[in-house]
């Protein structure tokens, strides 16, 4: 677990609402409580239970949601998450979050956005690159800062792009808010659109015309994709050819044969699936089928928050789950690199960081 939090990583698959420290969660709960907004004892039972069904999973995050409405607590938790990803290491993350509006507070799918950007901006305690053209090719990802008895010390940097999710209760035309948004927001690292939310609500053709949209107008484009047992979904999901999907924990036979062929990069989220009882056991995951098909796939935390975990943690999960080396788990994160959304002169600088840890791997 050790070895795993130093190595470099790279996080492709997190949600905001669903990274949020523990303690933040109970702290926001318990202002909202003592305001008479919610019932604190209530909300506490909720978040500190440790496993939960899917659908368990989603009333958690309308729970979360309350305590994260207004554009201070965004802005905070944004800081608190990207922290908290470069404190264990990961020196690249794709941050997904759903825009969300509401009016009685004047938040609108932009404001809430700038809430996350300015959350970014706040970060202090590591160095973060998230604009597009922020990119040094000739620094490592660990820089130097002297701290005030003139003491070099090492500080972490961590490149952040945020994708942005539509929620599968959204609208069509909710759904092209979103993505005009993301299109419009290029500038702050905005790189790609999710397709999230409760998989047993929603309809694939109601989100198809933005997610065609976006793809037009060059977003990449991630959807979690047979989370629940869906064969027509799934076919139509794999049809549309995303860069990437997540999950896919109920695939069957056509189906893992398409992903294949089309060699699309999954998402693997060991901790998520075994918690929300999408796959029974890590004996029987398809990461085993998929490594040993030498198919493209990266770790991730899907909601380090709501699942109690890290990106450390599930690597070493992996490591021990499937009997896999240290070679072997460096050069499976050293692999999502290929996947990510940014550009080639990122893809360079962080394979450079993980080729200097390459000497800790003996
Ligand atoms: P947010 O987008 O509000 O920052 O992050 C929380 C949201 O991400 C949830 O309300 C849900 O829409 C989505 N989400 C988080 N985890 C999962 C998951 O495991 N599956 C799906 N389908 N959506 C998720």
């Amino acid at each position: 677990m050790e070895w795993c939090e130093s190595m470099p990583k790279v996080e492709l698959h997190a949600h905001l609402n669903g990274s949020i420290r523990d303690s933040t969660l109970l702290e926001l709960a318990r202002d909202l409580g003592e305001k008479g907004v919610l019932v604190f004892s209530d909300f506490e039972h909720v978040i500190l239970k440790s496993d939960r069904s899917l659908v368990e999973v989603f009333k958690l995050f309308d729970l979360i949601h309350m305590v994260t409405t207004d554009h201070t607590t965004i802005t905070r938790i944004t800081r608190e998450v990207v922290e908290d990803f470069a404190y264990e290491n990961v020196v690249y993350i794709e941050l997904r979050t759903t825009p969300k509006k509401n009016k009685s507070i004047g938040m609108s799918k932009r404001s809430y956005m700038e809430a996350v950007v300015e959350g970014l901006k706040s970060i202090n305690s590591v160095d973060v690159a998230f604009m597009p053209h922020d990119v040094d090719s000739r620094s490592s990802l660990n820089s130097m800062s002297i701290d005030n008895t003139n003491n070099v010390i090492p500080r972490k940097r961590i490149y952040v792009r945020l994708l942005l999710s539509i929620d599968r209760r959204e609208t069509t035309e909710d759904a092209m808010e979103t993505v005009k948004l993301a299109l419009e927001l290029k500038d702050v690292g905005v790189v790609g659109i999710d397709l999230s939310g409760n998989p047993i609500v929603g309809e694939w053709t109601t989100f198809w015309p933005a997610l065609q949209f976006a793809k037009e107008n060059g977003l990449a484009i991630t959807l979690h994709c047979g989370e629940v047992p869906n064969p027509k979904e799934i076919q139509a999901m794999l049809d549309f050819w995303p860069q990437r999907i997540g999950h896919a924990c109920f695939f069957e036979g056509e189906d893992w044969e398409k992903l294949k062929r089309l060699k699309i990069p999954v998402e693997i989220c060991l901790t998520s699936n075994i918690r929300t009882n999408s796959i029974s056991s890590l004996d029987v995951h398809h990461f085993v089928d998929l490594y040993k098909a030498n198919h493209p796939l990266v770790i991730c935390t899907d909601d380090f928050g709501v699942f109690s975990t890290s990106v450390s943690k599930e690597y070493s999960l992996a490591a021990s789950a499937f009997g896999l080396g240290k070679k072997e788990i460096f050069q499976l994160a050293r692999d999502a690199i290929e996947f990510i959304f940014a550009d080639d002169e990122i893809k360079k600088i962080l394979k450079q960081a993980f080729d200097s840890f390459v000497p800790n791997l003996a």
